[in-house]
């Protein structure tokens, strides 16, 4: 009889966390509790079907192969501010408290972000990975996961034996994890060697050209997919990095794995970062309007209902959501429709909670994070409260938690004023579990510059203001310090290379 396979050990880490330097709010612990904040076999007890996770399970599935699976942490918090210092060593420390009792293993599933930044610290993966290696060595295979706006950095690529990074904007976190965890089984079951090329492009440029369904944005990304399936490479990920990030080695890049054959890896990844280059204007290019004119359009009778995205304060992108631009401008000049907008505001929304329903209600609004926009004093009448957790379908996370929660309604406008930022009113179901039907409003401000899918059930219609903000799209306008110089399109540049 032959002897059964000794199962293959798999360590399984997932932290994330977007951060965008020019929000001023600092992320830290409690950030972290409020998503998820797992250790050991509490990871797979609470699993988003949507997420890397399950991914990475389905490929445990598939692959045939035995597999036990060590589950040693998951910190999944909002995009944010940077983390504090404390926060980021908490979380390596767990990570390497736990996988120290778990060793030896035979595999390492690590999935970062990517675009996470700590106070004193410019790359929070890079950090956490080399803590990983001197806890489990440097010989281990590590197959990390990446969101396609990270920005890659020379110690990511050093420690990981494979990458994948997400395929799509809006993102694929479920097959992206399965994709990852299928090679990651295969590099340890000795089936495969990969080789990495990578570069590393001087390249900032706004998020208006980052859905990958269009423009040239899809052209390039389904580059990366026609090399694959022509089987040049293992597994191609293009990293247009986040546009928020003013950190050392800041810029986008390309990681090319191929199953060792360096020569192909390193002639695509040149291939495909001239490609990028080549398409710079184009990314450049703006979609959104001023302020005033958003409000035009969605207020057209002749349109349905339309989304005014206000890109400048994206919580998707790390934003804090409390922005009053595009508040102001409803405010001061009443359209012939009513409005929907959220806005984030700890102090507002304490002080509105503590108020009767039906109350008229005078309180100072918003803009108390960046000096990107100022406090608005709003009258109006204060409608349903609520707390705690609101379970939202469809979303990678599955519910969200904006603390105290109130509705506030002026004769134009209706508010959701939150303690935190929760997803910046992008689902309907926030408004629904307040006991507002967003299909009843003709305008619907959504703090996101490209996640407009929840919406679908009642509107596909957007428009995109340029308001000011931490995720503003004139990035050259941004208080840049930190980043790399000369960069794309903040300096002249002939090539990338
Ligand atoms: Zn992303």
């Amino acid at each position: 009889m032959p002897a059964t396979k000794p199962a293959l050990r798999m360590a399984l880490i997932h932290v994330m966390q977007e951060t965008d330097t020019f929000n001023p709010v600092p992320t830290t612990l409690a950030d972290f509790q409020r998503v998820a904040l797992l250790e050991g076999d509490d990871v797979l007890k609470r699993i988003d079907p949507h997420g890397p996770i399950a991914g990475y399970l389905a490929a445990v599935d598939q692959s045939g192969l035995p597999v036990e699976t060590l589950p040693v942490l998951r910190a999944d918090a909002q995009s944010g501010g940077r983390l504090t210092r404390p926060t980021l060593e908490e979380i390596s420390n767990r990570i390497c408290a736990r996988l120290g009792r778990l060793l030896p293993v035979d595999g390492l599933v690590v999935l970062l972000h990517g675009a996470a930044a700590a106070d004193g610290v410019d790359d929070v993966e890079g950090y956490l990975l080399s803590r990983i290696r001197t806890i489990a060595g440097g010989t281990v295979p590590l197959a990390l996961m990446l969101d396609h706006h990270a920005n890659v950095t020379r110690e990511m690529i050093r420690r990981s034996d494979l990458i994948v990074a997400f395929r799509t904007q809006p993102h694929d976190p479920y097959d992206t994890g399965l994709a990852l965890t299928t090679l990651a089984l295969r590099l340890v079951d000795g089936h495969l060697r990969p080789t990495i090329a990578w570069r590393k492009l001087p390249m900032v440029t706004h998020q208006e050209q980052y859905l990958t369904s269009r423009g040239p944005m899809q052209e390039w990304f389904d580059r990366a997919r026609e090399l694959e399936r022509e089987g040049r490479a293992v597994t191609i990920s293009l990293f247009p990095m986040q546009p928020w990030l003013d950190v050392a080695e800041a810029g986008w890049a390309v990681v090319v794995v191929t199953d060792d054959d360096r020569g192909e890896a390193e002639h695509l990844a040149d291939e495909l970062a001239d490609h990028a280059w080549l398409l710079r204007d184009r990314f450049m290019e703006r979609e959104s309007c001023d302020i005033a004119e958003a409000i035009d359009f969605a207020d057209d009778p002749a349109r349905q209902t339309v989304l005014i995205s206000d890109t400048g304060d994206s919580v998707l992108g790390g934003s804090p959501g409390d922005s009053t631009a595009i508040l102001r401008a409803l405010l001061e000049r009443p359209r012939r429709h009513r409005a929907l907008v959220p806005v984030t505001d700890p102090a507002a929304a304490r002080r509105l909670g503590t108020h009767r329903e039906g109350e008229h209600v005078d309180v100072e609004l918003g803009g108390w994070s960046t000096a990107f926009s100022a406090p608005l004093r709003v009258t109006g009448r204060r409608g349903a409260a609520r707390s705690g957790v609101i379970a939202l379908d469809g979303l990678p996370q599955g519910s969200v938690d904006m603390g105290t929660a109130v509705i506030l309604d002026t004769d134009s406008v209706t508010m959701l004023v939150t303690e935190h930022p929760g997803v910046g009113g992008i689902h309907p179901g926030i408004y629904r579990a307040m006991g507002v039907e967003p299909a009843q409003y003709k305008m619907i401000v959504v703090k996101t510059a490209s996640n407009f899918q929840y919406f679908r059930g009642i509107t596909t219609t957007f428009v995109r203001a340029a308001t000011p903000g931490p995720t503003q799209s004139d990035v050259r306008s941004l208080p840049w310090s930190r980043i790399p110089r000369p960069m794309f399109p903040l300096d002249q540049l002939e090539t990338w290379r």
